[in-house]
């Protein structure tokens, strides 16, 4: 093999995800676009807001507007921009130094778990979870841990408490969560943070909290409770990639609370795998975000596919949790075999992602990203699929 042995795996998991693509776009050559249902990929197609467009041409237009490297870790007037904003957000004392820009909540992932995580560690997660988390950890050299979540997706306390062990360097958790859209409430967080706290003292060894949260805006009716409220030893990260639908050009931040046990030799090791990895966060787009902080896409556009989905589907007789945010669906499959049903909806000319490839068996995703005749189009395709597996 010319490839490392260790990244066969890797490539084999990539490839699946790229021959769902691949399908796609073959399908919908060959019955035509309005007739294929894909709801496989969380690729925001809402538009960025106007003001995205007009900072992004001021910004070309100014001759001062830099392109150049700057401190790794960011603009520190961008830093400082993005502080102000969550300091002011969640009542803490941020300082530029304990934020670093990233490229998206990929790159802040990748920045903070290598810095973090000693080679064999365990990340502990709760399941289903995002499938990006498997090649993070990789890189990371650490073991990605799963723990089962309850039935309504909202985080197992006490399945969380026996997974710990002295091996747990990290805890990631993701709300609103991909794929289920559960959004974690404030009684839950704060028994996990007190779980995290008794375990670090039983082990001698600081478990850190990592909130991945780039869909935190895009929730509906609820709020998302802050986990720098809850347990001081978190680092927060996100990007712009829902909350401004930016998501190709690759800018995000981590956070870290100013109380986490050594927060800035967690910062300055973040900086450094961030230049490991691509030296910094894109420039030009930095300097957007630096003066967009607060600025979000319209929720709207997405709570009206939500409801017409989920009536849609209910009405075609699937169960499913309602979800709180982001932009995903994850009903029961009908078939135990869920890899199976994505087949069966295939024949209907609908395209989903298998809940198994988020450690959710049983289940499937679908993502509301599409336009809103996407969804109304596919309920003859959804019930014609669940009627002929009964
Ligand atoms: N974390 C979660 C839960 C995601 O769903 C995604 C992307 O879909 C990411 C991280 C990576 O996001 P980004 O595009 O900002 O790197």
């Amino acid at each position: 093999m010319p490839i490392a042995d260790k990244m066969i795996k890797m490539v084999e998991a990539a490839s699946m995800i790229k021959k769902m693509f691949e399908e796609g776009s073959q399908m919908k050559e060959k019955y035509g676009a309005d007739n294929v249902f894909d709801f496989s990929l969380g690729n925001p197609d809402v538009p960025p807001p106007d003001v995205v467009k007009q900072t992004l041409l001021e910004l070309i237009n100014n001759k001062n507007t830099s392109h150049g490297y700057m401190l790794n870790s960011g603009y520190p007037h961008v830093r400082q921009a993005v502080a102000d904003y969550l300091n002011k957000k969640y009542g803490v004392e941020l300082t530029p130094d304990l934020v670093v820009m990233t490229a998206g909540a990929a790159g802040a992932l990748n920045d903070i778990l290598r810095a973090l995580i000693n080679p064999g560690e365990d990340i502990l997660t709760p399941a289903p979870y995002f499938v990006g988390y498997n090649q993070y950890a990789f890189i990371a050299n650490a073991n990605l841990k799963t723990v089962s979540s309850l039935d309504n997706f909202h985080l197992d306390i006490d399945a969380i408490k026996n997974a710990i062990t002295e091996n747990t360097r990290v805890m990631l958790i993701n709300s609103p969560n991909n794929p289920t859209g559960a959004v974690y409430n404030k009684a839950e967080l704060q028994m996990l943070g007190e779980v995290l706290d008794k375990a670090s003292q039983r082990y001698g060894k600081r478990i850190y909290l990592i909130s991945d949260e780039p869909y935190r805006k895009i929730v509906y009716g609820v709020e998302v409770p802050s986990m720098f409220d809850i347990y001081p030893h978190t680092i927060v990260l996100t990007s712009y990639s829902k909350e401004l639908s930016l998501a190709g050009e690759r800018i995000g931040y981590l956070a870290i609370h100013p109380e986490a046990e050594d927060a800035n030799l967690i910062a300055g090791a973040a900086s450094v795998t961030n230049t490991m990895m691509y030296v910094n966060a894109p420039a030009l787009f930095q300097q957007v975000v630096g003066q967009l902080q607060g600025v979000t896409i319209d929720i709207e556009i997405y709570r009206k596919r939500r409801d017409m989905f989920c009536e849609g589907l209910s009405v075609a007789g699937y169960e499913f949790d309602i979800p709180e945010g982001a932009f995903y669906l994850f009903p029961k499959s009908p078939m135990e075999n869920d890899l199976e049903f994505m087949n069966v909806l295939k024949e209907q000319n609908i395209l989903a992602a298998p809940g198994t490839a988020f450690g959710g068996p049983g289940h499937f995703r679908l993502s509301y990203a599409v336009p809103e005749k996407t969804i109304t189009g596919s309920f003859e395709g959804f019930k014609r699929a669940l009627e002929s597996v009964k």
